[in-house]
């Protein structure tokens, strides 16, 4: 399962809490760059 971080504050949250924002954006305080993260490989989104 794909598990996203957000950088700033380090919140976990995943696919579906995403969906609800309609974009990459961190759902707790609204960051733009956050943390994708599946099994051990980590890849930084920044939303554009
Ligand atoms: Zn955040």
């Amino acid at each position: 399962m794909v598990k996203y971080v957000c950088i700033k504050c380090g919140k976990e949250f995943d696919e579906s809490e995403l969906a609800v924002m309609l974009s990459i954006r961190c759902p707790y305080c609204g960051y733009r760059v956050i943390a994708k993260a599946r099994g051990s490989d980590i890849k930084i989104l920044k939303a554009v």
